[in-house]
């Protein structure tokens, strides 16, 4: 988790930190075995302090039975949400993500008349998705700082692939609503955020309001880090809340990096270790793109 992280009620800041309550994982989550899937027991995870033997212990478990270069199992089931100009939901292991686009007439005053449309996103976490009940922002008369860090986040990842002149004056909503959160849920929201888009786009060229496309690439994001030593691809929560070095990584379809968040929490990151996290990023951005073109494939 990053250190920048500030869930009003929610995740503990930093590896390492006792959580905070409304920071576990949803029930269920880190309980099974590897070997069964879906995630091994990393009760010492939870709890947070572990040192470096019990570390490695998680390591060794990996959720799934992975090794570290491997991701969780994907999923995206595509129009998951009717109602939407174009949707998904994503699971990526335990986490799962519902992403709608919903396309709108008409751009905020300080875009109007220039002829250009307009995207942006919201993010949040459903109450039940954390172990805790996580109090929705609008009970508490505030939007958490973590919640429009990860919306933000998501807003100019997918703003990288758009063409908005091509739009017209129309804005596109992107909202992501973690259903389950058990970590990666801002990456997830991402590579589910770009189907639900690709889905709006195709929906609005059909009804002729659009004349083309106005994706210039597709886009997806996964989290790597260091836990135990150890530089692993797609932290669940028991890893993410452990790692030495946390980090999200944002890539478009042709491997151009977008956004790369990497915090430190215990010992400074070096080059190599970066190159490394960096390495195995793309190698699990490559995995969800092919992911992403089979289901928009498969729709069309
Ligand atoms: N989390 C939580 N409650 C919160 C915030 C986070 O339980 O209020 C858990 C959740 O499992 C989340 C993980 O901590 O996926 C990591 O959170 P982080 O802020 O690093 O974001 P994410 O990895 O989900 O993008």
């Amino acid at each position: 988790m990053s250190q920048d992280s500030q869930p009003a009620s929610g995740a503990q800041p930093a590896s390492g930190a006792q959580p905070a309550s409304g920071a576990q994982p949803a029930p269920g989550v880190g309980e099974q075995s590897a070997s069964g899937s879906p995630n091994p027991p990393i009760e010492d995870a939870h709890s947070g302090g572990i040192d470096d033997e019990q570390a490695k212990r998680v390591v060794r478990k990996r959720s799934y039975g992975r090794t570290a270069s491997e991701m969780r199992p994907v999923e995206i089931e595509p129009g998951f949400v009717r109602t939407a100009t174009g949707s998904a939901l994503i699971s990526m292991g335990e986490t799962r993500v519902i992403c709608t686009a919903s396309a709108q007439e008409g751009v905020p005053r300080w875009m109007a008349g220039k002829g250009r449309g307009w995207l942006t996103a919201e993010y949040g976490m459903l109450p039940a998705s954390t172990g805790d009940r996580k109090a929705r922002d609008i009970s508490k008369g505030r939007l958490d700082g973590r919640s429009v860090e990860i919306q933000r986040l998501i807003g100019r990842s997918l703003r990288v692939i758009i063409d908005l002149s091509l739009l017209g004056e129309r804005t596109i909503y992107l909202d992501c609503d973690v259903l389950q959160a058990d970590g990666g849920t801002r990456c997830a929201s991402i590579t589910g955020a770009y189907v639900a888009l690709a889905l709006a786009c195709q929906r609005l060229q059909s009804k002729e309001r659009i004349e083309r496309s106005p994706l210039t690439g597709s886009i997806a994001a996964v989290s790597c880090g260091v836990v135990g030593g150890v530089a692993m691809l797609d932290l669940d929560y028991g890893e993410d809340s452990n790692a030495e070095v946390d980090a999200n990584v944002v890539m478009t379809g042709e491997g151009g990096l977008v956004e790369v968040q990497a915090t430190a929490e215990r010992t400074p990151l070096s080059r190599a270790s970066l190159d490394e996290l960096l390495a195995l990023a793309a190698d699990g951005i490559g995995e969800l793109r092919a992911d992403q073109e089979r289901v928009l494939a498969d729709v069309s």
